[in-house]
């Protein structure tokens, strides 16, 4: 089986090492030895220190590898949407089985990627595009078909969960604790894709794609990112009990009309501590999934770096090698579904709303009433008194996200309310 490798960066050298240093295992697992056919990078020059690659393999001519007769798989970690998507789509038309590890161009246009493996009759594989080393969208693709997926709820993006819970863990603002994650490699210099929540959208459309059966695209996907959360957030959740993650939560089922229809978002949310997603520190990803039939189950590892990420590429390359081997394909993209993607405006959700009000006969009135006019029932209240100042945290029950967004923005305007503290989403029980 020959391998075209597209990329030899962080993923890249490790999937060459893995190939290298297993390739008796391999070839046992395979049916047949995996052969490196050609690597194809931006700069061949460049030191990549010690390598077990002959440097001739190195080309910058990344179209005419692909197209070479004697390719069978085409691994793709270079990233990004082009020129990827240009090269992907002309290795699986050409009856080149691929295994990619890219999750932006998946979510921005997996439909053309399965499209030209159906036209070509191969494989289309991506188990590195979502939670690294993790083995997630096997499960979601094979063993979870008997079963009806109603949510999935992750963490999935392991810059933004060490940022997060280092702010937990010493009190620190957004700001010091990503200058720590970059220090330690955890944030990359440009941590735009991480910290705003992109690089967990993509990863929430691929989830919800495989769990609902209905195409998802990163631009169905609601999203906030975690540069707003502050000490003072954090805080308040610890008084609740919580903490505050960047979750990616995909959900199946009725909306208020009674019509199935399919949400996904990703925002930063206090959990309780008690909740399985609280104790995942560090840079560790996990994903929560609930079936019907199956229950609760907890997919927990490491999501990125090099070689957990080259171990997904891999497994992925042993079974497209053998389905080649064996003449045959896997089932292509299940989307018979066609679900609707409801608005983040009509997702129930809960809100943590923490306000600095006057400490006078009739506050508790009149910000209840702003509650009621929009139809938000509370759960509970908190107040505490401060000279003539006072402090309520009101949780909510579950109500549209619109109904409590209106309320916040309502109650911004009352005279009472000094100002407002600290709005979060709950989740998690
Ligand atoms: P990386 O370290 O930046 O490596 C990218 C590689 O692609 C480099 O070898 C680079 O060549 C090559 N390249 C870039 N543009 C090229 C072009 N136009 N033509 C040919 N080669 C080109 O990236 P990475 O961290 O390995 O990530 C690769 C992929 O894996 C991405 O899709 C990423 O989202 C995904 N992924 C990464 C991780 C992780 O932990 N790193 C985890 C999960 C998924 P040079 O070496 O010559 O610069």
């Amino acid at each position: 089986m020959r391998v075209a490798l597209l990329g030899c960066g962080n993923v890249g050298a490790e999937v060459v090492r893995l190939m290298h240093e297993q390739a008796a295992d391999l070839a046992a697992r395979v049916g047949a030895p995996l052969e490196l056919a050609g690597v194809a990078v931006r700069r061949p020059g460049r030191d990549r220190g010690p390598l077990p690659v002959d440097p001739a393999l190195f080309t910058t001519d990344a179209l005419s590898l692909i197209k070479a007769d004697d390719v069978d798989i085409v691994v793709e970690v270079v990233g990004g949407i082009e020129p990827a998507r240009g090269w992907l789509v002309e290795a699986l038309r050409s009856g080149k089985s691929v295994v990619t590890a890219n999750k932006a161009l998946l979510a921005e246009d997996g439909g053309s990627l399965h499209d030209a493996a159906v036209e070509g009759g191969v494989d289309l594989y991506y188990e590195a595009a979502v939670a690294g080393a993790i083995p997630l969208l096997r499960p979601l693709r094979e063993s979870l078909h008997g079963d009806r997926i109603t949510r999935v709820t992750g963490i999935v993006n392991g810059t933004t969960n060490y940022i997060l819970s280092a702010m937990d863990a010493t009190g620190a603002g957004f700001g010091d604790a990503l200058d720590q994650a970059t220090e330690l490699g955890y944030a990359e210099p440009d941590p735009t894709a991480d910290v705003e929540g992109f690089d967990a959208a993509a990863k929430a459309a691929i989830l919800a794609s495989l769990a609902f059966h209905t195409r998802v695209g990163a631009a169905d996907v609601y999203r906030e990112g975690i540069t707003e959360v502050s000490a003072a957030n954090v805080a308040s959740a610890k008084e609740m009990g919580c903490t505050i993650k960047l979750l990616c939560i995909a959900t199946r089922g009725p909306g208020a009309d009674g019509t199935e229809a399919v949400t996904v978002r990703v925002h930063p949310a206090m959990i309780p501590r008690s909740h399985p997603l609280a104790s995942v520190g560090d840079a560790f990803n996990a994903v929560f999934v609930e079936a019907e039939a199956a229950g609760q189950l907890m997919f927990y590892g490491r999501g990125a770096g090099g070689a957990p990420t080259a171990s997904a590429v891999l497994g992925d390359v042993v079974a497209v090698a053998r389905n080649r081997l064996a003449g045959t394909r896997a089932a292509s993209e299940s989307t018979y579904a066609h679900l609707p993607i409801r608005p983040m405006g009509e997702v129930l959700t809960r809100y943590h709303i923490s306000l600095d009000v006057a400490d006078r006969a009739g506050v508790l009135a009149a910000v209840a009433g702003v509650f009621a006019r929009h139809d938000v029932s509370i759960a509970t209240v908190r107040q505490s008194g401060r000279a003539d100042e006072a402090v309520l945290v009101i949780v909510t029950h579950v109500a549209p996200d619109a109904a409590l967004a209106a309320t916040v923005e309502e109650l911004r305007g009352l005279d009472v309310v000094r100002s407002i503290a600290s709005v979060l989403r709950v989740e998690g029980g």
